[in-house]
């Protein structure tokens, strides 16, 4: 261990779900300037066109790879793929993401199920099937996309709440089980973001807008870009100690009483 910390990522091979677009595309960019190859793995092979144009602007090595991280088998394929591609797997960011808004007592089932399995089940399926390769590799990164609702709760967000709590203490049982593979595990805890999300939590709940900016001690929404640099941090060498964490990137929303 030098004290010069080492952000490079040339070598690394990286699988982002829901890469193409929003806060995983701004993860993504991050990994791709430092020098990883980039797997953007999603549903709409159309849409990640332009972020996989974005990603070799930056001179990385750029792939699309198909997606539904609703379902198991996807999910192992869409990895063992991937590794197996490109030789290794060394990073791995669960960003895929989805909320229906609705007071609980108007939830049916199937939506409570879509919600979990998106943002819950299928990280940790996608997190057991890279593990094998990130062991044969001598360690990996991953990288579990929380949110505010991972700390606070609103009443339009049961389920989203529940998963995003939820993956934050399921990274930390990998991170405790995984440490002596040499894999560390974190979350991110987004703030407000400007994304396809949350426009439309704009139109749908009354007053957001004004509210993020008054909370939010930078007094502004967050752009995907501002996930390059967390990114890169905790995939990188720099972060080798760091394991089990839930870093908020929220302009200080969180501290705010
Ligand atoms: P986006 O809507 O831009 O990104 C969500 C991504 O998840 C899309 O690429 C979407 O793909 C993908 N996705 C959804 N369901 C599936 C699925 N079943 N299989 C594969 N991919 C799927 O929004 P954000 O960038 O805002 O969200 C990214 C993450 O950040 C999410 O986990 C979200 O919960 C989290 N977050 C966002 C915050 C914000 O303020 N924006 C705040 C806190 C957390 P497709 O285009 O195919 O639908």
């Amino acid at each position: 261990m030098s004290a010069k910390p080492s952000f490079d990522l040339s070598g690394r091979v990286a699988v982002v779900t829901g890469g193409n677009g929003g806060i995983g595309l701004g993860m993504a960019k991050g990994l791709a300037a430092t020098g990883a190859t980039v797997i953007i793995a999603g549903r709409n092979e159309n849409k990640a066109q332009a972020a996989l144009a974005e990603l070799r602007a930056l001179g990385a090595s750029a792939h699309f790879a198909t997606i539904d991280v609703v379902d198991e088998t996807s999910c192992r394929q869409t990895i063992a793929q991937a590794a197996e591609r490109h030789g290794r797997l060394d990073i791995l960011i669960n960003n895929a993401g989805t909320t229906v808004r609705k007071q609980p007592q108007d939830l049916s089932a199937d939506e409570w199920h879509k919600v979990m399995d998106t943002n819950l089940t299928g990280a940790f399926i996608c997190s057991q099937a890279a593990y094998p390769h990130m062991v044969r590799a001598g360690g990996g990164k991953i990288i579990n996309v929380g949110s505010m609702m991972s700390i606070f709760a609103a009443p339009y967000a049961a389920p989203y709440g529940a998963s995003k709590g939820g993956i934050v203490q399921m990274g930390r049982a990998l991170a405790i089980a995984w440490a002596k593979d040499n894999i560390q595990v974190n979350a991110i805890l987004p703030g407000w973001i400007d994304t396809d999300l949350t426009r439309q939590a704009r139109t749908q709940v009354p007053g957001l807008n004004e509210r993020v900016l008054a909370r939010t001690p930078a007094q502004r929404w967050g752009v995907p870009d501002d996930f390059a640099g967390i990114a890169v941090f905790l995939a990188s060498p720099a972060s080798d100690f760091v394991t089990g964490t839930a870093i908020p990137v929220d302009g200080g929303y969180s501290i705010q009483a």
